[in-house]
């Protein structure tokens, strides 16, 4: 993925003048004119004119095909945005800013989940129907399962999840009591023809998901890693500043005893939810059998229904494949024992669009902070205007964030559209939502310059010398 970025980034910026201009400060404490060579002064890396999304901002409603049956706010407002762009029902073109944001997820994804001890590796989503058959699934899903033949007249699936597949693969070798808990993970695509793939990257046929997979000695042990992913799942939706719930769930075709949902409130969301008002009790619909709003935990409440959209989804699978691969260990007295598993899902595509779909307003995309695709955007005055000579000082600044502030490498966008009106690009600015806008002014050519700073979260204004910027945005958290 890494690469689809550098290559746009790295084309040689060849439109910049020959000669430029750098401001200096003359007796009167007024920025005076100096003419350098571009060799000079090193020009921001990223230019808002060259970014590929750029081209693709249109206004909310212009594009027909945006309306009618694009029923939900993510999908519009990253189409219009140029984050994703459609190509069959239910799959889409991640564009760069998108492929950014998604590495920031997997790299916080990747820390929670090693922070408990998860491995990653990457398996074939290329899947035997052997395996399939094996566990019976290979009937059971259906048509969700995309089939195929290769030339020898094998069958395979492109993957949906991995079970069979992982289980597989830990039976070429029998643990010791010792080397358990194993938690292996990956961050791969996922293949489902879902029958209604809709609301962008909510539901598509083929959408990034991360799926753990654990094994262990004992009941009690599995329940435990249970638990301490459930944890990590929390702490993950904790540092995006995403509420979301843990609800009880229905185990549906994977199977086992114990099932958790973590549901993104929202009123887009497909699952409907039941929340007690007095206790912690929390479920999906499916999976409440009486119909009375009583809450069955602490009988004294009433449950409240909520729609939600299903981020993460764990379960305990006891050894319903460990059984059938022969997934074994030897415990302390050397004898062979079938492992204790579970499986821990994460929509890491849908959790993107699910974070814009509860940030967002109608008109301005917000994202969780630490996964924004960018941090900051710079935005210097318009060509011709009194106060053309700030762009130079905003490619300072740029400059002087990325010396200074090593975590904003990448991080800033310099909005060189210097032909259009400040306004016209603050607001497409908010359309793409970046965490922190930086408007060169005239604040930013007086003796101490002050540069207007526009902080999403907050939505306050606040006018910051370059040191109170530079103070700001050290504060800032990224990954
Ligand atoms: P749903 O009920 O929404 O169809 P599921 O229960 O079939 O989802 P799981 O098998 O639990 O999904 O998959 C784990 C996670 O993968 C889900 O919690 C969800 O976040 C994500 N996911 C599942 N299906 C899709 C899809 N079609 N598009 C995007 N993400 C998906
Ligand atoms: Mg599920």
């Amino acid at each position: 993925m890494e690469h689809i970025i550098h290559r746009v980034w790295r084309r040689p910026f060849t439109h910049f003048p020959r000669t430029l201009i750098l401001p200096k400060r003359n007796h009167s404490g007024r920025a005076e004119h100096t003419p350098c060579t571009p060799s000079a002064r090193p020009k921001p890396a990223l230019l808002m004119s060259r970014l590929y999304q750029s081209s693709n901002l249109c206004d909310v409603g212009q594009d027909g095909r945006l309306s009618a049956e694009m029923t939900c706010k993510s999908q519009r407002l990253m189409q219009q945005a140029g984050l994703i762009h459609p190509s069959n029902p239910g799959c889409y073109y991640y564009l760069p800013a998108t492929v950014r944001s998604m590495e920031k997820l997997v790299r916080v994804i990747d820390q929670e989940m090693q922070g408990i001890g998860g491995q990653k590796l990457d398996m074939p989503s290329l899947c035997s129907a052997d395996l399939w058959r094996l566990t019976g699934r290979w009937d059971l899903m259906g048509k969700e399962l995309f089939r195929l033949t290769d030339r020898h007249g094998g069958d395979y699936c492109l993957g949906p999840t991995h079970e069979e597949a992982v289980t597989t693969l830990v039976t070429h070798q029998i643990f010791s009591y010792k080397q358990l808990p194993l938690l292996l993970y990956q961050i791969t695509r996922k293949f489902r023809d879902e029958p209604k793939p809709k609301f962008g990257l909510l539901r598509g046929r083929e959408f990034y998901m991360k799926d753990m997979y654990s094994f262990d000695v004992s009941e009690e042990a599995a329940h435990q890693t249970y638990e301490s992913v459930c944890q990590a799942y929390k702490q993950l939706f904790a540092r995006l500043g995403l509420p979301c719930v843990q609800v009880q769930a229905d185990t549906g075709n994977i199977g086992g005893t114990l099932s958790h949902e973590f549901q993104l409130p929202a009123d887009a969301g497909e699952d409907r939810l039941l929340l007690c008002g007095n206790c912690s009790f929390s479920a999906n619909v499916e999976t409440v059998s009486s119909d009375g709003t009583d809450c069955p935990q602490c009988k004294t409440g009433t449950l409240v229904e909520s729609k939600g959209i299903e981020v993460g989804h764990t379960f305990y699978l006891s050894k319903k494949y460990s059984e059938i691969f022969k997934a074994e260990f030897r415990d302390a007295q050397n004898k062979i024992v079938v492992t204790e598993m579970g499986c821990y899902g994460l929509g890491v595509t849908r959790i993107l669009a699910a974070a814009i779909e509860v940030m967002s307003t109608e008109e301005e995309i917000r994202w969780p902070g630490l996964i924004a695709p960018y941090q900051v955007c710079v935005i210097p005055p318009k060509k011709g205007s009194k106060v053309d000579e700030g762009t130079a000082l905003g490619e300072e600044l740029v400059h002087a964030l990325g010396e200074t502030l090593p975590h904003m490498k990448g991080e800033v966008v310099f909005d060189d559209r210097t032909q259009m009106t400040i306004g016209k690009r603050l607001k497409d600015a908010s359309k793409l939502g970046y965490p922190y806008v930086i408007v060169v002014g005239q604040g930013a050519l007086e003796e101490t310059p002050k540069f207007e700073v526009i902080c999403q979260q907050t939505g306050e204004t606040v006018f910051l010398s370059k040191d109170g910027l530079l103070d700001l945005l050290g504060r800032v958290e990224t990954v």
